[in-house]
């Protein structure tokens, strides 16, 4: 059932947190490898890092974690800091750890003069066999480079910086406990402090060959930026140990204190089921992909394409900053892994919008219906709220005309005794108009494309049921898109990724387009109110229920003077069929 509204950071497991290091100036960071978009996931991250901190009146840094210049491109960095500010954070500094490669390589020199760090030329294969082999579960050994002296670890490191060593011959290791058989955190098994990676950087250009490895970096930056808590997921449980570690070996925390130095501490992942989350398919989503000598096209448009979970998707679809946040919320935040239906997101994200966002009618498949007994009297303009149960204000005008335009769907050529809408004969009424509206006669082109129906007004009968209409005369036309789930799957990581199979389960009506859709005007009056092009740092989209519909937004990219398109966010109701 629906659990009440709680603060995630004054009680539970984040309290717990900050109790266990309850200073005055709390620092935290969000610490995103700039190497894709973000996903839903990392909207929890967000939260969570830049929430903590506001609520306990500290500060929170966005560093990109920028220690591999294989994977790095400006549009993400672009994207991320996009995103937190529409989520409606601020980040106290933006920092790069790739702003500390000089101090990161000053203290990687400092652990081997303190013989906490070793020029090691193994192989892959062989550091596996010393790590116990395959399942790491055999005896685990030192390489010969363990022992050398530390004066020639020095020389070698800086012989590999300075390019002696082409990329896997050398690296530099962190003399942790391999030979320590009572260590049982593969974290502790002598990892990697810096390898040799031959590109450029795109801040530091070409002036490094060897990089740091996260292992190494991570907890330094966390020190160098004086981070109080830092929060990550629980993947990185058994890093803790190596994370303190380090920091202890360089006098920048005490072993079994939290008192000084940053404390990191890890909450479980947001997974969402039914959707694709990992960068590399995604990718494949959305360039398309090669298989042998099979070409499968692109399954989307973009990486902000609406259906896809990637936030700039969900935001281009049109999913309020807010209910993201209120949903993470719901959630809460422990230490366990959530893995959600898509269709508990949509009934979050539903309840959101239900009391924040007004009504308009909109005909996806208009059908024109000609009043024939309509006088000059009956066209009048009538003043209807935004919302009719009032929790969202202002009203706007409707125009009654002596032509409307009906949804296809809610005109029958064959009327039944169970079937309350227009069919020759039958009333139904039109939302907030004085009269409801009798069928009299269609027409309809060969085609049966073209459809036009006229009616009398039913002055004396009450409807049985109330349908949405638009003004011909007054009406805007809109393309409105519908979207449903990509694949047809309910689980759609366990397709066939390696060999292209997912595109055989791709869903053929997972964007449908309505281009001859039509609205009321009141439309332009949302539209003039707020910006149909915000900047990234708004959360001011126009977003509307259009009646016995669906959640729609103006889409931001697609949107011109002439022609608004719509896309969907949520339907009205959760669709129990599929
Ligand atoms: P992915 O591989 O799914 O893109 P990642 O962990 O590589 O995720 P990062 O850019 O390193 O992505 O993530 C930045 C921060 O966001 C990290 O602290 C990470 O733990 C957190 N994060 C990533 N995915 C999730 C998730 N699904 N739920 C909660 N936090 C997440
Ligand atoms: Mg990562
Ligand atoms: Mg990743």
């Amino acid at each position: 059932g629906p659990s009440a509204p709680v603060n995630m950071f004054s009680e539970g497991w984040l309290k717990g947190v900050y109790e266990e290091k309850p200073v005055k100036a709390v620092r935290t960071r969000f610490p995103p490898e700039p190497n894709g978009f973000l996903h839903i996931g990392h909207c929890k991250a967000i939260a969570v890092n830049f929430g903590f901190a506001k609520h306990y009146g500290g500060v929170c840094f966005l560093r990109y974690d920028d220690t591999n210049p294989e994977k790095e491109e400006e549009i993400y960095f672009t994207s991320i800091l996009d995103i937190v500010r529409w989520l409606g954070f601020e980040p106290f500094q933006v920092t790069h750890s790739s702003d500390s490669f000089d101090r990161l390589y000053e203290l990687a020199e400092e652990m081997i003069r303190r013989d906490k760090a070793y020029m090691c030329y193994c192989n892959k294969e062989e550091i596996n066999r010393q790590r116990g082999g395959p399942d790491n579960r055999g005896p685990r050994y030192a390489c010969e480079h363990r022992t050398r002296p530390t004066e020639e670890s020095l020389t070698e490191f800086r012989a590999m910086r300075d390019g002696k060593y082409k990329p896997g011959e050398a690296f530099l290791r962190m003399k942790q406990s391999l030979t320590d058989l009572k260590e049982g955190n593969p974290q502790m098994w002598d990892l990697p402090a810096y390898r040799i990676i031959e590109r450029d950087h795109h801040k530091t250009g070409g002036k490094w060959r060897i990089y740091p490895t996260y292992d190494f970096t991570h907890c330094l930056c966390d020190a160098f930026e004086d981070i109080s808590h830092s929060l990550c997921t629980t993947e990185f449980r058994q890093s803790r140990v190596s994370y303190d570690w380090l920091l202890e070996q360089l006098d920048m925390k005490v072993p079994v204190s939290e008192e000084k130095g940053p404390m990191q501490r890890e909450y479980g992942r947001l997974n969402v089921n039914g959707t694709i989350l990992s960068k590399r398919r995604i990718q494949m989503l959305v360039q398309g992909t090669t298989v042998g000598d099979k070409t499968i096209p692109p399954a989307v448009r973009d990486w902000d394409d609406p259906r896809l979970y990637t936030l700039v998707g969900l935001r281009r679809r049109g999913i309020p900053a807010q209910a993201m946040l209120q949903f993470v919320e719901e959630l809460g935040v422990t230490v366990g892994e959530s893995a959600i239906q898509i269709a508990r997101f949509e009934a979050s994200i539903r309840k959101h919008l239900e009391r924040t966002v007004p009504r308009q009618m909109l005909v996806l498949e208009p059908i024109k219906v000609i009043i024939e007994d309509a006088t000059d009297e009956d066209e009048i303009e009538i003043t209807v709220p935004y919302d009719p149960k009032g929790a969202i204000p202002g009203e706007r005008k409707v125009k009654v005309g002596k032509e409307v335009y009906i949804d296809r769907n809610d005109f029958r050529e064959e009327d039944s005794a169970d079937y309350f809408r227009l069919a020759p004969d039958k009333a139904v009424g039109l939302y907030n108009v004085p009269f409801a509206i009798r069928a009299v006669s269609y027409s309809k082109s060969d085609d049966g494309k073209a459809f036009e129906i006229k009616a009398v007004k039913a002055l004396n009968e009450k409807p049985k049921a109330f349908i949405q209409w638009v003004d011909v005369a007054t009406a805007v036309p809109v393309t409105a898109r519908q979207y449903n789930s990509l694949f047809k799957s309910a689980s759609p990581n366990e397709l066939d990724w390696k060999n292209g199979g997912w595109a055989d389960d791709l869903n053929p009506s997972s964007e449908v387009i309505f281009e001859g859709a039509v609205i009321e005007r009141g439309v332009k009056d949302l539209l003039k109110s707020r910006s149909l092009h915000p900047s990234g740092s708004s959360d001011d989209l126009v977003r509307f229920q259009a009646l016995r519909t669906a959640y729609f937004c103006a889409d931001v990219k697609d949107s011109t003077e002439d022609k608004i398109v719509l896309n969907q966010i949520v339907t009205l109701r959760e669709d129990k069929s599929k």
